[in-house]
């Protein structure tokens, strides 16, 4: 059983996947937490996310990311063995992980890290190119979209609640149309809706609402 979720931030793919994963007793997995990951350990190392392209290449190859899920459902992430769940969530990291995202050859190998993380019993997996990339074959495929305005103040909300302060509307806005243009615009693996997969417009769905379409479709397939 693998569940694909493509569509651009703030469309509520990760609430949306753990609630989905939870329904079908299958794993969780979120593709961007393995970018973010890449993008803060280059931080932390000072390689620059843009210009130092070989060394984030050779980083990419060995990342040494271990994804937990816990009891919740909610993702704990760590990076050499220290946990970084909330480190990777700044817009700083976001930023920095659309430019990693960019390169060719550091795609293919969260590719292949994204293929290994999966569980061999089931996923329901996030991402941009989830559905048309990483799990091609998967048999049930969504993309959800949603009004950018309404996404901006989702993401808003995200942030005050990771990080407990307010980032003003409009910078959230400008940094969501900076990673569209970045991921709808590049060559390989950029976000578009797969071939076969159902679109759902989240704008004025709740969560819960969005998960009752998905496991209705599933069911009627799967009996
Ligand atoms: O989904 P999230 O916002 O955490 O992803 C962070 C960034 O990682 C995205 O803006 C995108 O550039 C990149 N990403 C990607 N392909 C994926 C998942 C995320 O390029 N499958």
């Amino acid at each position: 059983m693998i569940v694909t979720i493509d569509g651009p931030a703030g469309v509520g793919k990760s609430t949306v996947a753990k609630l989905l994963a939870k329904a079908l007793g299958i794993m969780y997995l979120d593709t961007g937490a393995t970018y973010r990951s890449l993008a803060y350990a280059a931080t932390q190392a000072n390689v620059n996310p843009v210009t130092d392209v070989k060394q984030l290449i050779a980083m990419a190859k060995k990342l040494p990311l271990h994804l937990q899920q816990t009891d919740e459902g909610e993702l704990q992430v760590f990076l050499d063995g220290r946990e970084v769940t909330k480190q990777i969530r700044t817009e700083e990291v976001s930023e920095a992980a659309a430019q990693v995202s960019q390169h060719t050859d550091i795609r293919a190998a969260m590719v292949e890290l994204q293929r290994r993380l999966a569980d061999k019993h089931g996923v329901v997996v996030e991402g941009r190119d989830t559905g048309s990339v990483v799990f091609p074959y998967a048999p049930y495929k969504f993309f959800l979209d949603a009004n950018p305005a309404i996404r901006a103040r989702r993401r808003q909300e995200e942030l005050a609640l990771v990080y407990g302060r307010e980032t003003p509307l409009q910078q959230v806005q400008e940094q969501l149309h900076f990673r569209d243009s970045l991921d709808r615009t590049r060559r390989v693996g950029p976000l578009v809706r797969p071939e076969g997969a159902i679109a759902i417009d989240t704008s004025h769905l709740a969560a819960p609402e969005v998960v009752r379409v998905m496991l209705e479709h599933v069911r009627s397939r799967t009996g």
